[in-house]
């Protein structure tokens, strides 16, 4: 199938071409013609599967001819809910590349900065505002959000809204909307009580079910190393170091645990920098740029921070600390592999997340090459101690090559990203 078979505005048809998507991914063919003959949708898909355009592209055909000649704009027409800032601004970023040659405005909502600049681009008008539901109730209370013509709503990230305890915030957003919208819900998963707010508050949805949470992408190339958690740093130095791994999102359990490894590979020479939830929005909006720009080579991440990302070809993704929830794992490696690209995904378990691994191995069902031939494997004595005996066979810290390393790796960097 191709976009030309969608029969979109032409302007809007050029701005995808130019993106050079040569085809609709699996969840567009399915979810674009749904939307555009005006039924609500139900889409089961997790980030990297191309949701957003499959939702961002019909709702801007549809807007084109409604606002396409206004000069001024009285009315909000599309709500789109997500539950992170990062998701927020991406999805404004894709608005804003597919609906590059149409004269559609746009604003983000976000907690946690001034509202003055965002309340400002409300009174000036927009036709989609892009929001978490906290800063979107909030400036609705006051006022300044008018949904009288809303006609889409999307819900995205609705699993992770539940676990972030916003789905209540999320049904008081709905039951503001018109009761003649078109409602949009996404979701990785599918937990009963989303199954619940669908039946509830959408109209006869379509269900649509792309690559679900529990399969991981077939182009990902999974790996774990069973490591003593005291060495989990060493290894990841010697892996950094001997598979000349040059960008990657790094998962860790903790906001300190993300700061502290950041410390570890600046020590190092290694440039890295840490996004996580105690970090201000400017700081994590900087990170995920320098990121972008290749100017720091790694990540460092938790979970709720990072989820939703979008970087493009991203060539590994390392669990640190592996998540005790499996779902969580499929997420963060969904952040390799996208749109066909190769990827890799590298694990570090430690003998205390021996069960994490084991529920991580149930749920996925597919093949994870394990890695004992490393120099800092699981210490088998009898009481599960460290010994000298199985002290690390090589200290990172003070070898040549980590010298070395550096300025093999900077000149790389410039040319390499996969
Ligand atoms: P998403 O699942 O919305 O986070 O999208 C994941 C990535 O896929 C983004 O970088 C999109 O730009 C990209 N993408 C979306 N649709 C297509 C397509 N039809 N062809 C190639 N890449 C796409």
């Amino acid at each position: 199938m191709t976009f030309t078979e969608f029969n979109l505005h032409r302007s809007l048809f050029e701005a995808i071409a130019e993106l050079d998507y040569k085809n609709p991914t699996p969840i567009q063919e399915q979810v674009i013609p749904e939307i555009l003959n005006g039924n609500d949708v139900v889409g089961c898909a997790q980030t990297g599967t191309g949701k957003t355009a499959a939702f961002a592209i019909p709702i801007l055909e549809v807007l084109h001819p409604i606002v396409g000649s206004l000069k001024k704009r009285k009315f909000i027409r599309t709500v789109v809910l997500a539950p992170t800032r990062e998701l927020a601004l991406q999805i404004q970023e894709n608005f804003d590349l597919y609906g590059k040659y149409l004269n559609t405005r746009s604003v983000v909502l976000l907690g946690g900065v001034n509202q003055n600049p965002q309340v400002e681009a409300l009174k000036q008008g927009v036709d989609i505002v892009i929001a978490t539901p906290g800063r979107f109730l909030d400036l609705h209370k006051q006022g300044f959000i008018n949904l009288d013509q809303m006609h889409h709503l999307v819900i995205d990230e609705a699993d992770l809204m539940l676990d972030m305890g916003f789905i209540n915030d999320v049904k008081k957003i709905i039951k503001l909307s018109p009761k003649n919208r078109q409602t949009l819900l996404f979701s990785a998963t599918m937990p009963f009580e989303i199954r619940v707010l669908a039946d509830e508050f959408l109209n006869n949805p379509k269900y649509i079910l792309v690559n679900p949470v529990s399969s991981t992408a077939q182009n990902i190339a999974q790996s774990v190393y069973f490591v003593e958690k005291e060495n989990k740093r060493n290894l990841l130095l010697h892996l950094i170091e001997t598979l000349q791994l040059e960008n990657a999102i790094i998962f860790v359990r903790t906001k300190h645990g993300a700061d502290n490894l950041v410390k570890t590979l600046g020590k190092k020479n290694i440039k890295a920098i840490a996004i996580h939830g105690n970090k201000s929005q400017n700081a994590r909006v900087r990170a995920l740029d320098e990121f972008k720009n290749k100017d720091v080579q790694f990540l460092v991440a938790t979970d709720i921070a990072a989820r939703g990302l979008d970087i493009d070809q991203l060539p590994t993704v390392i669990n640190f600390d592996l998540p005790n929830i499996p779902e969580t794992y499929v997420h963060r490696i969904g952040r390799t592999g996208r749109a066909g690209n190769e990827g890799k995904s590298i694990s570090l378990c430690g003998k205390d997340e021996k069960a994490y691994w084991q529920d991580i191995v149930k749920l996925i069902k597919s093949r994870v090459k394990e890695v004992n031939d490393h120099p800092f494997p699981w210490n088998t004595n009898e009481n599960g101690t460290s010994s000298t005996k199985n002290e690390p066979k090589k200290d990172f810290r003070n070898t040549k090559n980590s010298k070395s390393r550096k300025s093999n790796n900077s000149k790389k960097n410039k040319k390499r990203w996969y």
